[in-house]
């Protein structure tokens, strides 16, 4: 580990180690900010994204916990079943 005395370029919090030697010109993340940036690539790669959610069915109150989107407005969601009730109605 090398010591060093910097920011997280994404978060702010402090660093004072790194598992490299930081080159100066590209911006260095701290562990938390690192993973979820490893995450999130992981996770463009892989299936669809899925947003984590805590709402409720408009249509039937089913509790929905993961979207395939970021949901604007929470008020009038519905779940899978019903979005596709919906559909064929
Ligand atoms: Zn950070
Ligand atoms: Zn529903």
């Amino acid at each position: 580990m090398f010591d060093v005395d910097c920011e997280c370029g994404k978060c702010g919090a402090k660093i004072t180690q790194l598992p490299f030697q930081p080159s100066g010109d590209r911006p260095v993340y701290c562990g938390d900010c690192n993973r979820a940036h490893r995450e999130q690539r992981n996770s463009d790669r892989g299936e669809r994204r899925m947003f984590d959610v805590d709402v409720a069915c408009s249509g039937c109150g089913t509790k929905i916990t993961q979207l395939p989107f970021e949901p604007r407005d929470t008020s009038n969601l519905l779940c899978k079943e019903c979005y596709l009730k919906n559909k064929d109605a």
